[in-house]
């Protein structure tokens, strides 16, 4: 098969002629059909990530199981299937309670702790394959795996949005941020889109944001968000820069009880804390870690009703992702990027 491997962390992809994995007892083989690349992966390719390179990366898919191994009852040969994230456990009180992302026993990530699916077929415990529901397009679920299904996560469980909540999402015209814009509106709330190009602005508004701060323009991002918000401030800041700037300004764009979320990083993000005006305010700052099978199950479902729609820029064959990456590390993407097979 052929297959897009990092010879050596920090290196460009190479393409290679790779035999067809065999599924083990409790894998499966899928052959994949359409992938999404995000900034994720840029960062994961460095190497920070850990895990062990040559490595075949890609995570994002949508596909058809073609092989199941011995033992595996939850997917079938010729099924449509999207792949979850995360490799963890199945039994820990964190995989018991649907938290499957803080798995005591993690054990790392598709794509880069294990081969993933910048290749014609990927290879991978049955329990990663989540069904994709009839009427959703193989680069739909794909998309939904990681860009749509941690903005499910993020808003209704850690940034806890209501209809009547002004919500800042800072970075909100990238890949994640796109989506992030779509699923705020769906809990009903006024969307607050703060990044640092009119065109990425104006793309958040074309996806529903209500109103648009050019962070470059405005300098002061806080001041802007209160500004907005007739000084209050707001209810949720969900921050996909995740810099030590970018971060203190979802801190200081609160309102009383409201809730800043990290959601991507880049480190190093540090930030200062008020503890008396916490005590004061009762606001909440937390992260939000990529989302459960059961909340990708739900984003899937969603998108099929058309309730959310992929943001797709670009589209390229699957040998040719390292000039995705050229895109994304320029900030030339605008919506995600997704990989062709065939
Ligand atoms: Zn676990």
């Amino acid at each position: 098969m052929r297959a897009m491997v990092v010879p050596k962390w920090g290196e460009a992809f190479r393409l290679e002629d790779r035999p067809v994995p065999k599924p083990a007892p409790g894998e499966a083989l899928m052959h994949v059909r359409a992938a999404g690349v995000g900034l994720t992966l840029v960062t994961m390719r460095t190497g920070i990530f850990g895990g062990e390179a040559p490595r075949i990366m890609g995570h994002e898919l949508g596909g058809d199981i073609v092989e199941v191994g011995e033992d595996v009852s939850n997917v079938k040969v010729g099924q449509r299937c999207a792949v979850y994230f995360y490799l963890n456990c199945g039994w820990c009180r964190w995989c018991k309670g649907g938290r499957e992302t803080l798995c005591e026993n993690w054990k790392g990530y598709v794509g880069v702790h294990r081969d993933g699916g910048y290749a014609d077929y990927v290879c991978l415990p049955a329990d990663n394959f989540l069904p994709i529901p009839d009427g959703l397009a193989y680069e739909a679920a794909a998309v939904a795996a990681d860009a749509v299904n941690t903005n499910w996560h993020c808003m209704r469980e850690r940034a806890k949005v209501n209809p009547h909540d002004d919500v800042l999402l800072i970075g909100a015209g990238g890949g994640v941020g796109i989506h992030g814009v779509q699923v705020a509106k769906l809990f009903g709330a006024r969307v607050i889109a703060a990044d640092v190009s009119e065109e990425k602005l104006a793309l958040a508004k074309q996806w529903g944001a209500d109103e648009t701060i050019n962070v470059r323009a405005v300098g002061d991002l806080a001041a802007a968000a209160k500004k907005l918000t007739d000084g209050r401030g707001v209810q949720a800041a969900v921050d996909y820069v995740g810099s030590s700037a970018s971060f203190t300004s979802a801190v200081q764009s609160l309102a009383v009880s409201g809730r800043a979320v990290i959601i991507g990083a880049t480190p190093p993000a540090e930030v200062k804390i008020d503890a008396i005006n916490l005590i004061l305010t009762e606001k909440i700052i937390t992260g939000s870690r990529h989302s459960s099978r059961a909340e990708l199950i739900e984003t899937m479902e969603l998108m099929s009703r058309g309730a959310i729609k992929p943001v797709v820029g670009t589209r390229r064959h699957f040998t040719e992702v390292e000039s995705l990456f050229d895109d994304l590390k320029a900030q030339r993407l605008l919506g995600r990027g997704a990989l062709t097979y065939d």
